[in-house]
């Protein structure tokens, strides 16, 4: 539960980063349809209100569990029952890995839209009411604004650090999802949320297609890793990646405040106070000037260092498979005494070792 998967929810066991374990029986409610404890909502899903959930450890993946099952009887009675499962196999669909469970955990709506609506209806009409107006306008939108029926979100940062590639922009990948005909949102838990109704499988394939326009190197990924299984599948889908206007959520457009952002500079936990030392934030701001960009070695100059690689000899050459020739950046001629390391050519400046900037690296207004 600590990759990528956040429960969108404000409640005070959510913990951000494990599962809420023993709240209760998970069949509790199956005895007590109608009592205090409020575990079913018969009238809206068919479903328990809270649920298991199933998140994969190679690629953040997630499935939920109901915990039970109601569905209408003769009479206007419900009926329950145990719910089926599980929602995955042993082994994630997409990357192969296995799955660690998670819950129980809310299901349902965690907004009362009702309530929030008259609270931004108050706020706006009397914004110098609360110092924070801002804030709560900026929030509520976002809330407003949020898929009510889905509980979790993915975020963009873990979806393309799964498959190495880079990051499409917010609006990139909420456009190629609407053009999918699914619905997203954001979450006003987290700025780089996906909260959509698209299947895993969907999400995935929108992934690979991003990926195809700006290709990850397939010899870097071990053959077990997430990214190699999930890129060895074509996608079935073809991602359109073109901004849609629907695509930016209007909260963004307004420019709203939507997510605290730090009162001051350089603001969070500080280093221990030392005695004899003068108060840490001086001291801390005058280190800071000392070693600004003094860290780094400085950059080796090109000539210099393809020199320097020239001297090493060429592995793949020896082993007859370096397909560079002249281009090689390592030497092709036969090894001599002096050289002590031997090299392969995948530092090669010819074949660089980043991935060029996706076409998406600078679309879009900037997201904040
Ligand atoms: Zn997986
Ligand atoms: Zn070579």
């Amino acid at each position: 539960m600590c990759d990528g998967l956040r429960e969108a929810t404000a409640f005070p066991w959510d913990g951000r980063c494990g599962p809420a374990w023993g709240n209760g029986g998970s069949y509790r409610g199956l005895r007590q349809p109608e009592g205090g404890v409020g575990v079913w909502w018969p009238h809206l899903s068919p479903h328990s209100k809270q649920a298991l959930v199933f998140q994969c450890v190679g690629c953040g993946t997630f499935h939920l569990q109901q915990l039970g099952k109601a569905s209408g009887a003769s009479g206007g009675r419900v009926k329950f029952s145990a719910a089926c499962g599980p929602p995955v196999a042993p082994e994630c669909e997409h990357c192969g890995q296995r799955h660690q469970l998670g819950g129980p955990l809310w299901a349902e709506p965690i907004h009362d839209l009702d309530f929030v609506g008259r609270v931004l209806e108050a706020v706006s009409t009397n914004p110098s009411r609360f110092h924070t107006s801002e804030r709560i306008r900026g929030v509520l939108s976002v809330v407003t604004e949020e898929l009510p029926d889905v509980p979790l979100y993915y975020t963009l940062d873990q979806l393309s650090s799964t498959i190495h590639c880079s990051t499409p922009s917010l609006l990139q990948l909420r456009s190629a999802l609407l053009h999918a005909g699914f619905r997203v949102s954001l979450s006003h838990a987290c700025k780089n949320a996906v909260k959509t109704d698209a299947p895993a499988s969907v999400l995935w394939d929108i992934m690979r297609c991003w990926e195809k326009e700006c290709p990850v190197k397939r010899e870097r990924l071990s053959e077990t890793s997430p990214a190699f299984r999930i890129l060895s599948v074509e996608p079935r889908l073809q991602a359109n990646f073109t901004i849609r206007d629907d695509a930016n959520p209007s909260s963004r457009q307004r420019g709203l405040k939507r997510f605290q952002a730090n009162p001051e500079a350089n603001w969070g936990p500080r280093p221990r106070a030392r005695p004899g030392s003068k108060t840490v934030g001086e001291a801390m701001e005058h280190r800071r000037r000392l070693l600004q960009n003094k860290r780094k070695e400085p950059a080796e100059d090109p000539a210099q260092r393809a020199a320097r690689l020239k001297t090493f000899p060429c592995k793949r050459f020896k082993e007859g498979t370096c397909q560079l020739g002249d281009q090689c950046c390592y030497s092709h001629r036969s090894p001599t005494p002096k050289a002590t390391a031997e090299a392969t050519c995948t530092d090669c400046p010819q074949t660089p070792n980043q991935n060029p900037p996706g076409p998406g690296a600078t679309a879009g207004p900037g997201v904040d």
